[in-house]
């Protein structure tokens, strides 16, 4: 007998530390779940889509749970953290109150957002209030103690980290590149030719303090220039496996998926014909996808290019094309792949690349409850 569609096991859930896209990603699920009580038209289905859709929350719920539990506790221990905002703040000519702060963190804490992310949401929220950038707290010597995991474009971090690989520098402006991990993942850094810097040795553990961190492809990358000091460790940073198998559900395909136009001189994804850095160019296309996977307990942000965005869902670059004249739309392909893949279950095989997950093979998978589903089933037939 045909089972109910597993897309009940997640109900919708808004993702506040998924970039910008929380309501997108609800509108997604609203839309597939109406199709899905349509479908649901047996007694049978539906009781079971119920109980399966329990289930789940619970599981939610518990999660939630400790991750709050945890965030407590390191709210206790954010005085320092207070201090330190406060401090900064000072320095920048604004008084804020250690209540001010402390209330801040609360608020951060019921998004589930803790650590140095939250040190640095409170910092710029007061800085935002006073009317201050963050970028010039940050000029003024403020660094960001961080996890390669936590690193976004515009940071200046402090981590500590371990070289993994280096590279063959392809500019005399560089004069060092090459791959350094913590145990959250691993990032490309470049130490600039100006910079004067001693080079770094592979396998060697270092703190780097002062490092600025820039944007490329979607990758962030780390920059180490005459502003960074760099230590090195007696200790060994120990790094994440640079390939891990994650299972869960899509739960958001992102924009910027399907049918893309890239910069013929820096690969940059367009924006209405226009490059960032290039500006009004003449594109070449690309196929990718841009996806959420949560297995109820974490999230990845996976990244297909555009082979694997084929194997996956069997649009070829060509094909897409072909789509989108065919539309007169390039937005059908994006369409078509959230059609195919919202929902489903998938384990991915990928490398972690700071906030992504680079898809290296991609295959459904069918949840282990399917095992007992016929007998579920049965039972709630003869209900
Ligand atoms: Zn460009």
């Amino acid at each position: 007998m045909d089972l109910p569609s597993y897309i009940s096991l997640y109900p919708p859930i808004n993702y506040p530390h998924v970039r910008g896209n929380g309501k997108n990603t609800r509108d997604q699920f609203c839309k597939l779940k109406e199709k899905q009580d349509c479908k649901a038209n047996t007694p049978a289905h539906a009781a079971y889509a119920g109980i399966v859709s329990v289930i789940a929350q619970r599981i939610f719920a518990c999660s939630w749970y400790t991750s709050l539990k945890k965030g407590v506790n390191k709210t206790m221990n954010n005085t320092n953290d207070v201090a330190s905002i406060q401090a900064t703040l000072k320095n920048a000519g604004v008084e804020v109150t250690p209540e001010q702060i402390n209330e801040k963190f609360q608020q951060l804490l019921e998004f589930k957002v803790t650590g140095p992310e939250a040190k640095r949401n409170v910092l710029r929220s007061l800085a935002f209030a006073a009317g201050i950038e963050m970028n010039s707290l940050y000029q003024n010597g403020e660094t960001v103690p961080v996890t390669i995991g936590e690193i976004r474009p515009g940071m200046r971090v402090e981590l500590r980290a371990k070289v993994v690989q280096l590279w063959d520098s392809t500019s005399d402006k560089i004069a060092q590149t090459g791959l350094i991990g913590d145990s959250t993942g691993v990032i490309k850094f470049t130490i600039w030719e100006n910079s004067e810097k001693e080079l770094l040795e592979e396998g060697a553990s270092y703190r780097i303090t002062g490092a600025s961190i820039s944007s490329y492809n979607d990758k962030c990358q780390l920059n180490i220039n005459k502003n960074t000091t760099i230590t090195q460790l007696e200790e060994e940073v120990e790094v994440k496996a640079q390939e891990e198998e994650f299972t869960g559900a899509i739960v958001s395909i992102q924009n910027g998926s399907g049918l893309i136009k890239r910069c013929p001189e820096c690969n940059r994804q367009l924006k209405k014909g226009v490059c960032g850095e290039h500006g009004k160019v003449d594109g070449t296309y690309d196929l990718r996808i841009k996806a959420v996977i949560d297995n109820g307990i974490e999230v990845r942000e996976l990244i297909l290019d555009a082979e694997q965005t084929c194997a996956l869902t069997g649009i070829s670059l060509d094909k897409a094309k072909e789509m989108a004249t065919e539309a007169m739309d390039a937005s059908v392909v994006e369409a078509e792949i959230t059609e195919m893949t919202l929902g489903r279950f998938y384990t991915v095989t990928g490398s972690p690349m700071s906030r992504y997950t680079l898809v290296k093979a991609m295959a459904p998978k069918v949840p282990t409850l399917v095992a007992d589903s016929a007998a579920i089933s049965a039972e709630l037939e003869a209900i």
